[in-house]
């Protein structure tokens, strides 16, 4: 069983085309701005079987049109990797697109397997300095970045991800530091930058959990237009997504 937060239906955000998006429930991470706080406890959830979501893929395959599929977020799903590798698995057997989003803080022989079926992960990097790192997210990057190379090092594709927070993720010198860590990784097809929002802040009172980027402004499209031609001299493509 899977333990599930939420499922979306046609999705057009997480991964290619259209797609039915599996949320689960549980991360590690703390990220400051989470949007979805209600994801983070690794209590709750509602167990899901991967005949249920089997069901549900094939109910919606005519939307996903050639290039959509079924992704699977969180919360961070590499936590349950040994269920998902049974889920992807069948899913690849019947032709699905699949792709996973990911902090990449689990990297375990289940994730090595699931990787076997994965198309696409969407590889959310907070912060490419490790203190840095730990101030936005409560853990390091050693993991996520471990994980990163041998996504690389097996030729599954990868989109990266980062969220561009003012004062926190936006410093010239670390969008640098990004851009010549990752720079030689082939298999990288884009870079998606994710401006900062606080769509999810009502979500902490009702949680009665403390938002800590309470004086935080979101970007303005001057920060978003810099970071971009930062990153541009190192990615094939990187868009604001
Ligand atoms: S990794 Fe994602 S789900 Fe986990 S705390 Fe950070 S933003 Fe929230």
């Amino acid at each position: 069983m899977l333990k599930v937060h939420s499922f979306e239906s046609l999705g057009t955000y997480d991964g290619p085309g259209i797609r039915l998006v599996v949320f689960l429930q549980g991360c590690a991470f703390k990220c400051l701005y989470c949007a979805n706080p209600d994801t983070i406890s690794f209590k709750g959830g509602t167990p899901t079987s991967v005949d249920e979501i089997m069901r549900m893929a094939r109910n919606q395959k005519p939307f996903f049109g050639k290039k959509g599929g079924v992704t699977v977020s969180g919360g961070e799903p590499l936590w349950q990797a040994g269920e998902l590798v049974k889920l992807f698995k069948q899913l690849k057997e019947e032709g699905f697109n699949t792709c996973l989003d990911s902090n990449g803080n689990v990297f375990n022989e289940d994730v090595i397997e699931l990787m076997k079926y994965t198309d696409l992960v969407l590889l959310d990097i907070k912060h490419i300095n490790k203190d840095w790192h730990k101030t936005i997210t409560g853990k390091e990057n050693a993991t996520t970045l471990k994980l990163a190379k041998h996504l690389k090092d097996t030729g599954v594709k990868v989109w990266l991800r980062y969220v561009l927070v003012p004062g926190y993720s936006d410093q010239k010198e670390y969008l640098e530091e990004l851009g010549e860590y990752f720079k030689d990784y082939d298999n990288i097809e884009k870079l998606e930058i994710q401006p900062y929002h606080k769509l999810g802040v009502h979500k902490y009172e009702h949680l009665k959990m403390k938002y800590e980027l309470e004086g935080v402004p979101e970007n303005t499209e001057e920060q978003l237009k810099r970071a971009k031609s930062i990153l541009d001299s190192y990615f094939k493509e990187v868009i604001v997504n």
